[in-house]
């Protein structure tokens, strides 16, 4: 039996006139390209609860997209960044090390290093950096151009990584040039297979599709990189089928191409465990890192084996990159994922906390996936799920989406689109099963007025 859950609690109606406020200055004030899914302006958040500047108290679903690891002021992590900013708050990492950053490096290898096998650290200050980096790394250390990217995939937003990102055409119109020697390839959809293909076969499929390209379209020895998402994010939290990041390895080690695996949206603890495609048995070359690494301070990681990392001294750097106070907070969110310090309510490690809630989750979304026919697809893993809308012929119902989204706001649910006609699950992974609960309930209401 569960524990009364605490439930939102809306004082205002929505919007509060100090959110509308601050909406309209925003619209004045702001750049153009931000987007606004519905009124929301946050005052403070305590845990998964965020509340806005009218006093209304809401859960939260989405995290700062997948961010908020430990939830919003976790004390912890909150004593780690006052203690690191009282010695210092910047020197430089590029030109001096610094012991926080030195052993946050050995401390993250050793979530990824085999037998053997020794594992390097560059840091960023987002994902998008990462990403560059990864690039960087993959073309200097090949000698070759080409990089292979795939469809759906989010990558950022600095050109770079915009090119390798294959969703909206709103990321691209009116940007170009973009990066020359980028090529995209579909992603293996197991409830939308490209190809021609089966929920079974996409991934063989795929892969057989990229070989293809290497006889008479792509010289395979051109090729630097084939960059994937081991879990698709932006796209629409998509789980691959189990071949087929092992298949890719073994492509990438036929014709000496780097494997990097984008680790952004979907690693540091969100699936179950610290990075998505520890869910496959597959190691990569390559892995960006960030957003849930420093429970929302600006922090990205490019980890690289040792034999790859050959880029010589001085040929990359950053500023801020490894800033010593994101690197505080990045150690805290370890401590908690771990379980060096356990959070009340959460079990052993935020990790275990993860995959049980988001088990729980599953299999009430399948429960409801069972109720309302416009719910075409459940999946996930942990706290990495994916709820998506259909329209009777199955084909994505974006409109019923958006609907279901400012809905389940309306009830006090922060939640955020991706994909086509998906609402993502992404929770902080502090979330307890009876907070899901009083999320679930909410999302059931909601879907009911829909039908
Ligand atoms: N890669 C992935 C998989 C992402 O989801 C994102 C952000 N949504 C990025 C890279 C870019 O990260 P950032 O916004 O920190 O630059």
């Amino acid at each position: 039996t569960l524990a009364k859950p605490r439930q939102p609690e809306l004082k205002t109606a929505l919007p509060g006139p100090k959110t509308a406020s601050i909406m309209e200055r925003d619209s004045q004030h702001l750049s153009t390209s931000y987007m606004r899914p519905y009124p929301f302006v946050p005052d403070h958040g305590e845990g998964v609860w965020l509340t806005d500047v009218d006093g209304n108290t809401m859960l939260d679903f989405f995290a700062g997209i997948a961010v908020s690891t430990t939830g919003h002021a976790h004390p912890h992590v909150v004593q780690a960044v006052q203690e690191q900013i009282t010695k210092f708050t910047h020197v430089c990492l590029t030109d001096y090390p610094q012991e926080i950053t030195t052993s946050l490096a050995e401390r993250l290898v050793k979530h990824v290093e085999k037998p053997g096998e020794k594992w390097r650290v560059f840091f960023s200050n987002s994902g998008a950096e990462a990403v560059e980096a990864a690039v960087k790394l993959a073309r200097n250390h090949t000698g070759r151009q080409h990089i292979i990217s795939t469809m759906g995939s989010f990558h950022g937003r600095t050109y770079g990584a915009i090119t390798l990102t294959g969703s909206k055409t709103k990321y691209k119109r009116g940007f170009g040039p973009l990066l020359p020697a980028v090529s995209h390839v579909p992603y293996p959809n197991p409830f939308r297979p490209p190809l021609g293909s089966t929920a079974e076969t996409c991934g063989q499929a795929v892969l057989d599709h990229i070989e293809g390209l290497f006889v008479g379209i792509l010289p395979a020895d051109e090729v630097a990189a084939i960059i994937v998402e081991p879990m698709q994010g932006e796209g629409g939290y998509i789980v691959p089928p189990a071949d087929f990041l092992p298949g890719l390895r073994a492509l990438c080690d036929k014709y000496g191409i780097m494997l990097i695996f984008d680790e952004v949206q979907a690693g540091m603890g969100r699936t179950g465990k610290m990075f998505s495609f520890q869910h496959f048995d597959v190691q990569p070359d390559i892995i960006t890192s960030a957003k849930g690494i420093a429970s929302g301070m600006p922090l990205g990681a490019l980890l690289a084996k040792e034999s790859v990392m050959t880029w010589p001294v001085g040929s990359h750097g950053s500023t801020y990159g490894g800033n010593p106070v994101a690197a505080a907070a990045a150690h805290s969110t370890l401590d908690l994922l771990e379980g060096k310090v356990q959070h009340p309510g959460c079990g052993a490690n935020l990790m275990d906390n993860a995959a049980q809630v988001g088990e729980f989750i599953m299999t009430e979304l399948k429960k409801m996936q069972a109720e309302f026919p416009f719910l075409g697809d459940v999946r996930g893993a942990g706290l990495f799920i994916g709820l998506e809308f259909v329209k009777p012929d199955g084909s994505p119902d974006g409109a019923l989406r958006d609907r279901a989204s400012m809905a389940m706001f309306e009830r006090g649910l922060l939640n955020l689109d991706c994909g086509e006609a998906v609402i993502r699950i992404s929770p902080p992974l502090i979330l307890t099963r009876e907070e899901a609960a009083t999320g679930l309930e909410i999302m059931r209401e909601t879907l009911r007025t829909l039908q």
